[in-house]
């Protein structure tokens, strides 16, 4: 039986549906259940827990914000909170299942033809196919407009060179939506693993994100049909608009991380006895404490309200660059409170404050880093451009 008790001091549960709330409660006691026995080993041996993936399936959770094809057609809420949920276990649940949904099944149920859709959807919505998403290349990634991945046009076929680099899930996926120019514009294509000329390395001895797979895409001379190109697309956008529907996830998924070292520093403190008195009745312990929950009620509320203006389609993608950048540093910061209450155990992986700790150092840069997203902000206040 977890001990985990959700931090809801503003009570939160009120301004959910009892849909929402009845996904949140079945993701959470489904990460009790089988996520959180296995973690530790899988972070330990620096593996994702490939046998979790179908039961992924059966719940529900891959492309649960998606209408049609097997996914669950759920509100922007509901699926905000089940990425909070899966994030509550460890980032690497959540990247998956974000990759998987946002970054994979969205652009190819938003850009895609009814074949694309009937052919990946289905399998993808059910865990049986995997997918990765290929834009950031090792020399460009807050800019990643300046790619060098090309797509040459062979008349029956396109040729792709070029490599990707940081791709999550790149050594397990079946498919890949990869960015890549084609006559100076970007686009996005689906390049099936078994394709000749594409190939993946692992990323290896990562700190952070242990429990997620993370690779090089390489493509040389890669033949990809040119049926597998998504033609409801061209430029940036394509890559942006998938990027804001996974950021938008973030924001929940890193409350998720946040409520979980809270939830250990507190019940930690208040077993932790010291000149005979528990910690947590030190007024020092309990600024920490309480700089915690104000900053996780701050972080839900901003990731309730972007799920209901999501939900309304009034939502401004600086809105997300804000929610995004703001909960990741919020969880940040909580897990250092959080190390810093569990004294030397904290180091250790008996507890799991450092493990979340080391993996929001992935989460605050990828998808845009902090600073990204702080200037992709102040050029919405001022009209003026500081990123370039
Ligand atoms: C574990 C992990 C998984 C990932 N998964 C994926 C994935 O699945 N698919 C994918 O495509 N990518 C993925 N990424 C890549 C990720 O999106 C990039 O790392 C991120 O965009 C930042 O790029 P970079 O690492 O090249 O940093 P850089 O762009 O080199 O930035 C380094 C520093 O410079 C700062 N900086 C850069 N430009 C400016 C500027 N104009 N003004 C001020 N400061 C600036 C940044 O804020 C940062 O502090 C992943 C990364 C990690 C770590």
């Amino acid at each position: 039986m977890s001990q985990f008790k959700a931090p809801d001091f503003y009570q939160l549960d009120d301004l959910f549906s009892e849909e929402e709330r009845m996904v949140r409660d079945s993701v959470r006691e489904w990460v009790d259940a089988e996520f959180m026995p296995i973690i530790e080993e899988h972070n330990r041996a620096g593996t994702f827990p490939m046998a979790l993936v179908p039961q992924l399936g059966e719940l529900g959770v891959l492309g649960a914000s998606l209408q049609g094809y097997g996914c669950a057609g759920l509100s922007p809420v509901a699926y905000g909170l089940i990425l909070q949920e899966l994030e509550r276990g460890d980032s690497g649940l959540r990247s998956f299942v974000s990759v998987q949904g946002s970054l994979c099944m969205y652009p190819i149920h938003a850009y895609g033809t009814d074949e694309q859709k009937e052919k990946w959807l289905p399998g993808m919505a059910k865990g049986e196919l995997i997918g990765c998403f290929g834009l950031t290349e090792a020399d460009f990634g807050s800019n990643p407009g300046g790619m060098l991945a090309r797509l040459e046009d062979r008349g029956d076929h396109y040729v792709l060179n070029g490599s990707k680099y940081w791709i999550t899930n790149g050594g397990i996926a079946d498919l890949a939506i990869v960015s890549a120019k084609l006559d100076g514009e970007v686009r996005l294509i689906v390049v099936e693993r078994g394709t000749p000329g594409y190939t993946t390395n692992t990323i290896k001895n990562k700190f952070s994100l242990r429990a997620s797979v993370t690779s090089e895409l390489i493509f040389s001379d890669a033949v990809v049909p040119k049926q597998n190109l998504l033609p409801g697309v061209t430029g940036l956008k394509g890559p942006l608009s998938c990027l804001n529907q996974a950021r938008f996830g973030i924001a929940f998924g890193a409350v998720g991380a946040a409520m979980a070292v809270y939830d250990e520093a507190l019940r930690y403190s208040k077993n932790r006895i010291m000149f005979e008195r528990p910690i947590a009745g030190y007024q020092l312990v309990q600024n920490k404490l309480v700089w915690m929950v104000n900053e996780i009620t701050k972080g839900q509320l901003l990731a309730w309200r972007l799920g209901r203006l999501k939900e309304q389609g009034r939502l401004h993608h600086t809105q997300v660059s804000l929610a995004k950048r703001n909960n990741c540093w919020m969880a940040l910061e909580c897990c250092r409170l959080a190390r810093d209450i569990l004294g030397a155990n904290g180091i250790t992986d008996e507890y799991q404050t450092m493990r979340h700790m080391c993996n929001l150092e992935s989460v605050i840069t990828y998808e845009g880093t902090h600073d990204i997203h702080g200037l992709i902000i102040g050029r919405q206040i001022t009209g003026l451009d500081a990123i370039t």
